[in-house]
């Protein structure tokens, strides 16, 4: 798929008889309407005429698309509001809005392409956030620091330690109603009979929550030969597996690590570990903490980020999960060239193919720029092909 052609767009007139079909081959480029940086197109169905930009962050925007592509890219390698628009010279307004456009715009990507993933593990976890209550000056540092010590966030993480792909990411309390939503969404994103390995800290309410939404109705054996029929019992689907990861952290240093199994055995657990050559762990979510810090600014740091409040993080923390997917290579997941390419200059041939998240997951063949993920429109239901 490429941004230049027609093949990724629909017609958007709802009396067009293919709106919101994409690949249907009803489009074409008309030129650029009086000299304009996006293309017209032509729906040669229902002869109605759109830009390119429809329903992105781009449609209407005076400001160039250089600019605003620059500035939601600083957002999203962890530059906080006030510090963009001072690099660039914009109001620290403007700049959160076009923050809130970019992440309607990157949730509602993010629905359209992350369903019926197929994963062998994920990991649950919970990082604790600090939300800046500063807004515009309107309370100090120091008392924004107090109100945020009496309400902390937590941002929730569930992620494939394999492809890196982060399935889910979300805030709120560190409770089971909180669990049960991050659940509840992985088992959205997931493919419907793909129930992976569960990992998570020692977190207790993770356990309900699985239960609530990997389990079955199972009918006891009856013991005796009279009496009522006993009740039926919520249990654990028979496949379901899912351990925690205990550890024990004295004076900042990690002497112990125990493993608890929830729900199947360890045997069965190990099984799905030993291939990949890894213990049970928690380490590649902790690494990703690492990397949301650098890249989410109000998560990292004590500072007065314009991010008001949860809604801020909110977008921000939609900003940094499409970037991780799409945009970013991860090292971890890289694959081998069937034969090196030399470089340009004077450096080592390239031995590796950069690879996103979510083409270890198999959801895309390419590495997206954010002006791309930026311009795809997304279609208004599922297509029968991804993108
Ligand atoms: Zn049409």
């Amino acid at each position: 798929m490429t941004i230049r052609d027609t093949s990724a767009h629909f017609c958007p007139n709802p009396a067009c008889a293919y709106r919101g079909w994409v690949g249907w081959g009803n489009l074409r480029a008309n030129g650029h309407p009086s000299g304009g940086p996006w293309r017209q197109l032509l729906c040669i169905a229902c002869r109605g005429y759109f830009l390119e930009t429809l329903g992105t962050l781009f449609h209407g925007k005076r400001a160039s698309v250089d600019l605003i592509v620059h500035v939601i890219a600083c957002l999203a390698e962890g530059l906080g509001i006030r510090g963009t628009a001072r690099v660039f010279e914009v109001d620290p307004n403007t700049v959160l809005q076009w923050l809130v456009e970019a992440a309607d715009q990157l949730r509602a990507f993010a629905r359209h392409v992350l369903h019926d993933v197929r994963v062998g593990q994920v990991q649950l976890d919970e990082l604790f956030a600090l939300l800046s209550a500063v807004k515009d000056g309107a309370v100090s540092a120091a008392e924004a620091i107090e109100r945020l010590e009496r309400s902390p966030a937590w941002v929730w993480v569930a992620m494939d330690p394999e492809s890196k792909l982060l399935l889910v990411i979300d805030i709120g309390e560190r409770t089971l109603a909180m669990a049960q939503r991050v659940v509840h969404h992985v088992a959205q994103v997931l493919a419907p009979d793909c129930a992976p390995l569960f990992l998570t800290d020692g977190f207790r309410e993770y356990l309900t929550a699985l239960l609530t939404h990997y389990g079955q109705w199972v009918q006891p054996v009856r013991q005796q030969a009279t009496g009522p029929a006993p009740k039926p019992r919520w249990m654990p689907l028979p496949g379901l597996l899912y351990a925690q990861v205990v550890k024990t952290v004295r004076r900042r240093r990690l002497v112990r690590v125990r493993h608890r199994v929830g729900f199947g055995t360890l045997e069965a657990v190990n099984a799905v570990l030993a291939p990949l050559g890894c213990q049970i762990n928690t380490a590649f979510i902790e690494r990703l903490n690492l990397s949301m810090r650098q890249h989410v600014a109000a998560v990292g740091r004590r500072v007065a980020t314009l991010c008001k409040g949860e809604d801020g993080l909110r977008h921000q923390l939609a900003l940094f999960q499409t970037y991780h997917n799409f945009c970013l290579p991860h090292a971890g997941v890289r694959q081998p060239l069937p034969q090196p390419l030399p470089t340009n200059g004077t450096g080592s041939a390239k031995q590796w193919r950069p690879c996103t998240p979510a083409m270890a997951a198999g959801l895309t063949d390419q590495v997206w720029s954010l002006r791309e993920v930026l311009l795809y429109r997304v279609p208004p239901w599922p297509q029968p092909v991804g993108v």
